[in-house]
C-alpha cells in the first residue's frame, strides 16, 4: 500500500514539473519574436535641416512644404496600418519627396560643379541588418528604389556610376533623362554658390568651399524611418549631395551608419545636414550604439550625438530616428529641420523650425 502511494506521489510531483517545462518554454517563445501589437507602430520623415527661418519663407512656399510632408507621411502611414512592412512603408514615403521639386533629391536634386545632378540613397531592414545603396547615380529616377534593389536582388550593399545604372536597368527600375533633373531654383543656387566661391577664394578663404550651411545653399535630402505592426524597423535616405559638389564627392546618404542606419534591437535613423561630418562621427550607428551598449533612450542618445558630440567637430545638421518602441526623436542643431511624423493612434506631426 505504501508502495503504491509513493509511485502515485512520484507520478504526481513529475507531471507537475513536466507541465511547468512546458509553460516555460511557452512564455519564452512568445518573447521573440515581437508580438504584433496594433498600435504600436510608427512612422517618421526629414526633408533636410539648414538655416531654414520664418523670415524668409513665404506663405505660400511653406504651405506647399507642409502639404507635401502630409502626403508623404500619410503614405507611409497608410501601408503601415494595413500591416504592410516598414520597408515599403519607407520607401513610398520617400518616392513622395524625391518626386517633387522641393527637395533635394530625385526630381529637386542640387547641382555639381560641373552642372549635372549626382544623386545618392541607401536603405537598411532592421529585422535581417541586411542594406543597399547606391551613389554618383545620374538616370535614376528614384534613387531609393534603386538602394532597395541592391539590397535585396544583389549579394552586395552598394554601387556607384556606370555599374549602379547598369544594374538599375538590369533591374527594370524607372530610368529619366538626365535632363528630368533640372530645375530652375536648384541652378541659381548653384550660380550663386559659384559665385561666392570665387570672390571667397578670391580673398583666399579657402574654409569656404565646404561651407554651405553657414552661407545657406539650400538643402532638402529627405529621409524616413518606420516600425511596423510586426516589430520591424527600417530605414532610408535620398539625397543630390550638396551644391557645387566636385570630383565625384559622396556625402553620408549612401553610408551605412553614417546616413542611414536600422536595427530591430535598437532604432532606425536618417541623417541629414554636412555629410563629411556625419561619416566622420559615423552618426546614425552611433545612436543606435548608444542604446544598444549603453542602455540610453533614444532621446537621450540622439540628444548627446546632435547637440554636443556634432557641434564639437564641427558638423551641423539633424536625425529623424524611431526605436523599437515607438518612440520617435526629431533633433537638430540647425535653424530648422523639415519633418513629420505619425504614430500608431494616428496623430500627425508637422514642423520646419525650430520652435514648429
Ligand atoms: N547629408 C547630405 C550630404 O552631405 C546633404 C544634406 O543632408 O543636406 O550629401
Amino acid at each position: 500500500m505504501k508502495k503504491i502511494a509513493y509511485i502515485l506521489l512520484s507520478l504526481l510531483i513529475f507531471s507537475a514539473c513536466e507541465e511547468k517545462k512546458s509553460t516555460e518554454t511557452i512564455e519564452k517563445s512568445t518573447e521573440k519574436p515581437q508580438k504584433p501589437n496594433e498600435n504600436n507602430f510608427g512612422i517618421v520623415l526629414h526633408g533636410g535641416a539648414g538655416t531654414i527661418l520664418k523670415e524668409n519663407m513665404s506663405d505660400s512656399l511653406e504651405a506647399a512644404y507642409k502639404a507635401k510632408l502630409t502626403e508623404a507621411i500619410q503614405t507611409g502611414y497608410a501601408i503601415l496600418e494595413k500591416g504592410g512592412t516598414s520597408l515599403d512603408a519607407i520607401e513610398k514615403t520617400i518616392n513622395v519627396l524625391e518626386d517633387s521639386p522641393l527637395f533635394n533629391a530625385g526630381k529637386g536634386a542640387v547641382f555639381t560643379n560641373d552642372g549635372k545632378n549626382e544623386l545618392d540613397a541607401s536603405i537598411m531592414d532592421g529585422k535581417t541588418l541586411n542594406a543597399g545603396a547606391v551613389a554618383g547615380v545620374t538616370t535614376v529616377k528614384n534613387p531609393i528604389n534603386l538602394a532597395r534593389a541592391v539590397m535585396e536582388k544583389s549579394e552586395h550593399v552598394m554601387f556607384a556610376r556606370d555599374g549602379a545604372e547598369q544594374f538599375a536597368k538590369e533591374q527594370g527600375i524607372e530610368m529619366v533623362d538626365s535632363s528630368y533633373f533640372f530645375t530652375e531654383n536648384r541652378m541659381k543656387s548653384l550660380k550663386r554658390a559659384q559665385k561666392r566661391e570665387k570672390v571667397e577664394l578670391d580673398h583666399d578663404d579657402k574654409t569656404a568651399f565646404y561651407d554651405p550651411y553657414i552661407k545657406d545653399d539650400k538643402f532638402g535630402t529627405v529621409g524616413c524611418a518606420a516600425l511596423d505592426k510586426h516589430g520591424n524597423l527600417a530605414a532610408g535616405t535620398s539625397t543630390g549631395g550638396m551644391t557645387n559638389k566636385k570630383w565625384g564627392r559622396v556625402g553620408d546618404a549612401p553610408i551605412i551608419g553614417a546616413g542611414t542606419y536600422a536595427n530591430n534591437a535598437t532604432c532606425a535613423v536618417s541623417s541629414t545636414g554636412w555629410g563629411e561630418y556625419f561619416i566622420r562621427g559615423v552618426i546614425a550607428y552611433d545612436i543606435s550604439a548608444m542604446m544598444e551598449y549603453g542602455n540610453k533612450s533614444l532621446q537621450e542618445s540622439a540628444r548627446k550625438v546632435i547637440q554636443e558630440k556634432l557641434p564639437k567637430m564641427g558638423g551641423n545638421g539633424g536625425i529623424i530616428a524611431i526605436d523599437h518602441k515607438g518612440n520617435v526623436a526629431m533633433e537638430f542643431n540647425t535653424a530648422g529641420m523639415y519633418r513629420a511624423s505619425m504614430n500608431g493612434d494616428g496623430e500627425l506631426y508637422i514642423g520646419i523650425y525650430a520652435n514648429n
